[in-house]
């Protein structure tokens, strides 16, 4: 890289994962390449370090205009009964543009990590639940107990911004602050140690026994007396001193990843923890605290629940929107030969290629993805590099501005949709 001195830019939100970072500082060459200053990490590196894109639209792999590129997707989309838009890696503006076309064209909507995120939205859906946000986090916490996860693969910065951080508006010694990850087996708990040295607690079982362990876990909380010394190889009385600490705490959070909590009927165990976070409430303050995010599944969701009246796995194909978690993912309508044809849309991530199909298919994405086999390829511009937008955080309850950082010669997922639209 070459010639980083020429301009740099500070305060940047960094939209490659929930924790929407806003302290981003990086440096900006002549051709519009990007470069890591400070306040990054691994992840954010790999988004905002990615080589400048050149590349041009493709119809079944060879090159083509963007006009002709629009046409054809349009004609796929106006020939089908039933198209499929999934993927829907995007943020708030792109998200509104496909509504748009969806209900022009009939489809389904489904986002790429809605297997995990569905474990939460069911139990929202079933009993609700008492979260709270990054900020509450950060100025009020006392007790972190974090279930089946490392949390850092997917939200490096967490305990930089949230936890260890020095400052707190209550004037609270952070450093002071118990963490405690139960579940799992060889979870890397290092950015759990305080800055003073001190360690987190450590209860380690197999994720396939988390549903029994919280379980044990509420069942003590709620005063119920156990016939059993141990659960899934943690003894029961770990579990009576980690209840007593969570009662005693003036504010504990209990957090997860649900892509993390990958095993059959998940949701249920989030169910177990959100109702002992409510149980906790009786005598003292307790939140839950889902976290992750990614390819703005939050901002997509937030998006077509205020649209639509539904979380995504929704259908426009009459008229009104209709809502199914099951019946409408992408691999049951592929699968079951519902579909008849595949929008897929990736702006953030050139990994997040489509599912093999032989459906009419059309892709809109990053640059740098390959897709070669598909029918129509259209690259897009990227959102919080290339163009203006807006996105979600991972507790919903805050929405930030994601910036343009350099030129392009891409359009913007928006203005594709909106042509395809107009093309119909
Ligand atoms: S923690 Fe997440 S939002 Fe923050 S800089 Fe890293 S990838 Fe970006």
């Amino acid at each position: 890289m070459e010639n980083f001195s020429a301009s740099s830019l500070e305060s940047v939100t960094c939209p490659a994962c929930g924790l929407l970072c806003d302290d981003i500082y990086l440096a900006r060459n002549a051709v519009g390449q990007l470069k890591m200053i400070d306040n990054g990490c691994t992840k954010s590196m790999t988004f905002f370090e990615r080589t400048t894109q050149t590349a041009s639209p493709l119809i079944d792999g060879k090159p083509s205009s963007l006009v002709d590129a629009i046409k054809k997707a349009a004609a796929i989309l106006r020939n089908a009964n039933q198209p499929l838009i999934a993927g829907l890696g995007t943020e708030v503006q792109g998200m509104r543009s496909i509504l748009s076309l969806a209900d022009k064209v009939g489809a389904s909507l489904d986002h790429m990590n809605a297997n995990s995120s569905f474990r939460n939205t069911l139990v929202l859906q079933n009993s609700g639940w008492q979260v709270t946000t990054l900020t509450e986090v950060r100025n009020r916490v006392d007790l972190l107990l974090i279930i089946g996860t490392d949390i850092v693969s997917h939200n490096p910065r967490f305990f930089e911004r949230n936890v260890w951080n020095t400052a707190s508006m209550f004037d609270q010694d952070t450093s002071a602050r118990e963490i405690v990850y139960l579940g799992g087996q060889a979870v890397e708990t290092t950015a759990g140690i305080s800055p003073a040295g001190k360690k987190p607690t450590v209860m380690p079982c197999d994720l396939s026994c988390l549903p029994e362990v919280i379980a044990t876990l509420r069942a003590i909380i709620s005063g119920k007396t156990l016939h059993i010394t141990e659960v899934a190889g943690i003894k029961t009385s770990d579990l009576q001193n980690l209840a007593e600490r969570l009662k005693s705490a003036k504010y504990s959070v209990v957090t997860w990843v649900s892509s993390d909590l990958n095993f059959k009927h998940a949701e249920l165990t989030i169910q177990n923890i959100a109702e002992l976070v409510i149980k906790l409430n009786e005598k003292t303050r307790s939140s839950g605290l889902p976290l992750g995010g990614a390819d703005g599944d939050y901002s997509v969701n937030q998006v077509s629940t205020w649209t639509s009246g539904y979380p995504i796995r929704n259908r426009f194909s009459r008229q009104y929107p209709e809502y199914d978690p099951y019946h409408f993912s992408t691999e049951k309508l592929l699968n079951d030969g519902e579909a008849d044809a595949l929008l897929w849309i990736s702006e953030f991530n050139p990994e997040k290629t489509p599912p093999k199909t032989n459906l009419p298919n059309i892709v809109i994405g990053h640059g740098n993805m390959s897709v070669i086999d598909a029918n129509v390829f259209i690259p897009v511009s990227t959102a919080g590099i290339e163009h203006t937008g807006t996105m979600f955080r991972i507790d919903s309850s805050v929405s930030l501005p994601i910036g343009k950082l350099r030129e392009s010669t891409l359009p913007s997922l928006t203005e594709v949709i909106a042509a395809i639209e107009a093309a119909l």
